[in-house]
């Protein structure tokens, strides 16, 4: 089986579905898209999917400023306000989200310690409002990163 070219056939279904559903999970998802071309238009650079911890995939990373953004999406990190579960399998749909919101929580902790920033956006956040919070996070010194999220933006 292996050996034989198979190019021309089709993948089955069921594989075509499990890769696109791990597509969707965690990289290019169309709101990242969005983002990071919002970020662009302000005119920010960064770097896109960069492993910062052992098998967690950060989906925008500044790594000289040390600022991290992740996109989540509504139904894959639990969204409270979109969250529309699934007809069938719903107690292993459930516990499938549930794990990835402890493993989201799990992530920023262990950010934070190694000394970064991190800012979640949702799927349902405006682009450019998100690219605007990310460009005054990065305009600020190091040391008040901190404050960040207390201030409210007096300059
Ligand atoms: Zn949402």
């Amino acid at each position: 089986m292996k050996s034989k070219k198979l190019a021309r056939i089709p993948k089955p279904s069921s594989e075509s579905a499990t890769s696109r559903m791990k597509l969707q999970k965690s990289r290019n998802t169309e709101c990242e898209l969005q983002l990071r071309s919002a970020l662009h238009r302000i005119g920010l650079r960064f770097r896109t999917h960069r492993s910062l911890l052992p098998r967690r995939t950060a989906d925008i990373v500044f790594v000289s400023a040390k600022v991290v953004v992740f996109v989540n999406g509504c139904f894959w990190h639990g969204c409270r306000r979109h969250i529309g579960w699934p007809k069938s399998n719903i107690r292993w749909w459930k516990n499938k989200i549930y794990n990835n919101v402890i493993r989201d929580q799990d992530t920023d902790y262990r950010l934070r310690q190694a000394g970064w920033k991190v800012v979640r956006t949702w799927e349902h956040d405006t682009p450019s409002v998100v690219a605007q919070r990310v460009a005054s996070i990065l305009k600020k010194p190091k040391r008040s990163y901190r404050r960040s999220f207390s201030s409210s933006g007096s300059y």
